[in-house]
């Protein structure tokens, strides 16, 4: 019998998928989520992620929230999370 894989982490590859992570952090007032911005993380990955914002951020796993509707900035961490570092524009 063929049995779905458990999902793994999709940062760190490592350890299981347990945390359904919201790349834009709902604002107040905010109803609804958009699954679109939903990565499933470990229990790790996740704590990292809510701990260092900033970081996060810079890998392309937490969007600030004037980025929820920024096309270039989901882009910017998609490509991010693929492990493209892009040099610091300006
Ligand atoms: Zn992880």
């Amino acid at each position: 019998m063929a049995r779905a894989e458990p999902q793994v982490c999709e940062r760190c590859h490592a350890e299981p998928a347990v945390d359904p992570h919201e790349l834009v952090r709902q604002s107040q007032g905010d109803t609804g989520t958009d699954l679109d911005l939903i990565e499933m993380v470990g229990r790790e990955c996740h704590r990292w992620i809510t701990e260092h914002p900033v970081l996060a951020h810079d890998e392309g796993w937490a969007l600030w929230s004037y980025e929820r509707y920024d096309g270039d900035a989901h882009h910017r961490a998609w490509m991010a999370r693929l492990g493209f570092r892009h040099e610091q524009e300006g």
